[in-house]
């Protein structure tokens, strides 16, 4: 009978790197709180489109966001990029995305390599031999002039193939040789930890460098980033390439990395969702979010406790009430925030019935239990974990609401 712990997640040791623009410095990895990247699908030429997009999901809670830089007139577009945002007030920190022609493009256009404040590197397609190594060299010297942290992004889509070549080659060898998927795996690692070795030898600072080994099958990645994280302590970006759409997406994504950040691997987190017509690109930041939020890593927005409701509940209305709730404490946490510190962890719960409805609502720090079917017409509100009032009549929405606002300005 000895008591059950609570669980929560490990802490991994990692350097910490520090993102910056302006006066605005991210931090990830070490003591930070495990940060939200995402990344924009607009065609970066275009300065005002991708400028707005970029303050939406910085708005909607990305603390850096990454964008294509492809070719010389996407190069270009990065420092006005950078002065629409400036205008707008947004000071979150661009991330470069080179892939090819990154070092030509970082040495001839100085004016981007400045106006982005991290710079995502593919080993996997720098280059071949020497030729790649220069290349590489020069992408790393552009981080170095201009103080810039790197990703060194490796992915399994794109994995450097003589890297592999010669990785399954030594295991044909072995006495006992492995599978194909951990060769796959450890030459995904080999390449990032060889990178950022090379990265350092050529003079940036190990506190400058952020790892990445993605893959798009949950248990592949996981597999990917414990071995990554036994070899470094290099900070880890962690994601899911390619989840996918929708409900899949999510899922995999949310299943992935819950495994990993509960181990306590992971420093910063995108979650790639392919967006469905009409869905915002945002989608991808809230499910971040959620992620961190489901994971008491860190709180962003208060938490609504809400039953699936079932036989007992033939209303719609406390469905109703629990979306209303939802909408309105997501749409004041702009201003909430700097206006009532911690608001982001207050626990609301609005529940169907008498069943669970009076426990659940205890839980949190106010909380209604609506009648289900057949139970009288009354629906108590718990506050603090006490029966405060108990509501009846057609009012019993805009009551809860009332109480819930004035629960919050005290
Ligand atoms: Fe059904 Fe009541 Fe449980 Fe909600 S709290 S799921 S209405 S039994």
């Amino acid at each position: 009978d000895e008591p059950i712990t609570p669980a929560a997640p490990a802490a991994r040791r990692s350097l910490q790197a520090q993102v910056r623009w302006g006066s605005r410095l991210v931090t990830v990895g070490g003591d930070a709180p495990v940060r939200v990247q995402s990344m924009t699908n607009t065609d970066t030429v275009d300065v005002i489109e991708t400028a707005i997009q970029v303050k939406e999901l910085a708005i909607a809670g990305s603390e850096m966001v990454r964008i294509t830089v492809n070719t010389p007139e996407a190069a270009a577009a990065v420092p006005h990029i950078r002065d629409q945002l400036d205008k707008m007030g947004i000071d979150v920190p661009l991330v470069g995305d080179f892939h090819y022609n990154g070092h030509r493009l970082l040495t001839e256009h100085p004016a981007c390599a400045e106006a982005l404040s991290k710079y995502r590197i593919n080993p996997g397609n720098v280059g071949k031999g020497d030729k790649g190594d220069k290349q590489f060299a020069q992408m790393i010297e552009a981080a170095c002039r201009y103080d810039k942290a790197v990703r060194i992004g490796v992915n399994w889509g794109s994995l450097d193939q003589e890297l592999l070549a010669a990785m399954m080659d030594a295991n044909s060898r072995r006495a006992v040789p492995w599978d194909a998927k951990p060769v796959m795996y450890q030459a995904l690692i080999e390449s990032a930890l060889q990178s950022a070795a090379d990265a350092q030898s050529l003079g940036l600072a190990a506190q400058q460098i952020i790892i990445s080994c993605k893959v798009s099958g949950v248990q592949d990645l996981i597999s990917v980033y414990q071995g990554l994280a036994a070899r470094c302590n290099y900070p880890l970006h962690l994601g899911l390439t390619e989840a996918g759409m929708g409900t899949k997406g999510t899922v995999a994504s949310a299943t992935a990395l819950a495994v990993l950040l509960q181990q306590g691997i992971g420093d910063t987190i995108r979650v790639s969702l392919t967006p469905q017509p009409g869905e915002a690109r945002t989608q991808e930041v809230v499910v971040a979010l959620e992620i961190l939020q489901s994971l008491g890593l860190r709180s962003f927005n208060p938490s609504v406790t809400a039953c699936p409701g079932c036989g007992r509940t033939t209303s719609t209305t406390f469905q109703e009430l629990a979306k209303q709730i939802d909408d309105f404490l997501r749409a004041q946490m702009p201003v909430w925030r700097g206006k009532y510190p911690g608001v982001e962890q207050m626990k609301v719960a609005v529940m169907g019935c008498i069943v669970n409805g009076p426990g659940e609502s205890k839980h949190a720090d106010i909380g209604i239990s609506l009648p289900g079917t057949g139970e009288a017409p009354a629906a108590p509100v718990f506050i603090d974990g006490a029966k405060a009032v108990t509501l009846r009549g057609d009012n019993i929405a805009a009551e809860f609401h009332a109480l819930v606002e004035t629960y919050i300005e005290k």
